[in-house]
């Protein structure tokens, strides 16, 4: 099944005609024919989309679209009405209150269908951030974003410049928003130049052949890095169904037939813009997610969750090159006394700086992870015995060498570090097996680690690998 969809409307011969459609397109369709009726079906079906008339016995379609935001993901189900002739009142009243579109009857089936894939293929998008939102939230990662709303920006793109701008100056009354033209030809190079527009809104020639040209930008804004999360409103001049159809399949959100109006054409950019709003946060929390899941909040090193497929990435990297590299685990010495003599907090500044001191000692390439309280893995790629020698005796001495400040101490303390080193990808003269897996490196980077603690801390131990 491509998508459920919810009918709703009293006229039972109506939502017969309009299953018949929808199902022979292979959509699962429900049937509702009050509001209360319609809610009580969305809570236990769940669909992608709700196709009403515009007066229902209950209330109206504005109506639907408010009782339906009070349910879980409600307000992410998208509500269009196919209605007789509707005057221009109700029109904008339904979708100011939220509604997606307003078809009339006769309608033309192709658009419908191009209309319906366009809306559920942004509700099943939304559905899909939402849940990986849901999921880094569960999680404990996402943080809910706080509201500073930049001022939206649109851009008509238009062969006309005169009709442009007036178009702007007509739409300004209604939109706050920063609104700009360019024409077809040179629209995606002033995309480049560094002003990404949150919407585009796309003037068809009155000429149909002549939409073509138009129409390829579509296809180009969708695929261009930087845009390809805009809203795109198509305003077509004459009613020309295939055209329109054809234009929502390319990746129109919106379609507006038979020339520009501007109070409609504002409030359906005004819903655009609050929905890329809320489809911009879910990417962002999604994002911001991700980096937390891999990252170790107290200090911005990765954490173990990330450091290990790194390392076992590494590993394989390095069969391949038969470049050796180096592993090792450090581990601050007398951490506890430090954290009992101090407190937690400026044990936490220990580990800050500890870490810090670490990044800037090692190379851009090479990974320091902090996988334990008080212990940090490091490794860097591509590195011969000697020159991992070298930066483990440095690594020492950068974390001894100078006193760490502590808030409330006058003197500086003294910190040390001790380090088990391994040396990866390198097999003994004639062997047979394969190099250790990164498991095993750490476990014998553990195992020096524990040896240079015993031998009195402060100092690093290669280990000697297995014969
Ligand atoms: P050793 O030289 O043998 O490594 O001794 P140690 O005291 O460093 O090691 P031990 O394992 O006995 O103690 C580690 C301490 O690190 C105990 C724990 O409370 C502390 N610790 C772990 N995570 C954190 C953290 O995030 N912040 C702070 N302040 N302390 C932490
Ligand atoms: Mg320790
Ligand atoms: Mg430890």
């Amino acid at each position: 099944m491509q998508g459920k969809i919810l009918i709703v409307d009293p006229a039972s011969t109506s939502r017969i005609v309009m299953k018949v459609k929808l199902s022979a397109a292979f959509y699962d369709v429900v049937q509702a024919s009050t509001i209360e009726e319609a809610i009580d079906v969305a809570k236990q079906s769940e669909p992608s989309l709700v196709i009403c008339s515009m007066q229902i016995g209950d209330g109206d379609a504005a109506d639907l679209v408010e009782n339906l935001a009070l349910i879980p993901n409600g307000r992410n189900i998208p509500v269009m009405v196919c209605d007789g002739p509707v005057s221009v009142q109700m029109r904008l009243k339904a979708l100011g209150a939220g509604v997606q579109d307003v078809m009339e009857k006769p309608i033309n089936e192709a658009l419908l269908l191009a209309r319906v894939r366009s809306l559920i293929r942004a509700q099943h998008n939304t559905a899909e951030w939402q849940m990986r939102d849901d999921t880094s939230r569960a999680l404990g990662f996402a943080e809910a974003q706080t509201g500073f709303e930049q001022p939206c920006m649109a851009q008509i793109i238009s062969a006309d410049p005169v009709r442009a701008q007036n178009w702007c100056a007509q739409m300004r009354p209604h939109l706050r928003a920063r609104l700009s033209h360019s024409h077809p030809g040179t629209a995606l190079r002033d995309i480049s130049d560094g002003h990404t527009p949150d919407i585009f809104i796309l003037d068809l020639p009155q000429d149909a052949s002549k939409s073509n040209e138009v129409l390829r930008l579509l296809s180009s804004i969708r695929a261009t890095g930087a845009t390809r999360h805009a809203g795109l409103m198509v305003l077509q001049p004459q009613h020309d169904p295939s055209i329109g159809a054809y234009a929502l399949d390319l990746g129109a959100d919106d379609l507006m037939m038979g020339g520009f109006e501007p109070t409609e054409v504002s409030i359906r950019i005004k819903a655009m813009m609050a929905r890329k709003a809320i489809a911009d946060r879910l990417r962002a929390t999604v994002r911001t997610g991700l980096k937390a899941a891999i990252s170790d909040p107290l200090t911005g090193l990765h954490n173990r969750r990330y450091a290990m497929p790194h390392l076992a990435r590494i590993a394989e990297h390095s069969i391949q090159s038969g470049r050796p590299f180096a592993v090792m685990v450090a581990d601050l010495d007398h951490f506890k006394q430090i954290n009992d003599h101090y407190g937690h907090a400026s044990g936490d500044a220990v580990l800050i700086e500890t870490a810090k001191r670490l990044r800037s000692n090692m190379r851009a390439v090479d990974l320091v992870a902090r996988i334990g309280g008080e212990e940090f893995l490091i490794v860097m790629p591509a590195t011969s015995i000697n020159e991992s020698r070298i930066a483990a005796s440095r690594l020492c001495s950068t974390i001894s060498g100078q006193g760490f400040r502590i808030a409330g101490e006058s003197a500086p303390v003294h910190v040390t570090i001790s380090i088990g080193l391994a040396i990866g990808g390198l097999l003994p003269m004639g062997s047979k097996f394969s190099p250790p897996d990164a498991e095993s490196l750490v476990a014998a980077a553990d195992k020096a680690l524990y040896a240079a603690k015993t031998r009195g801390r402060n100092q690093f131990i290669l280990s000697r690998p297995a014969a």
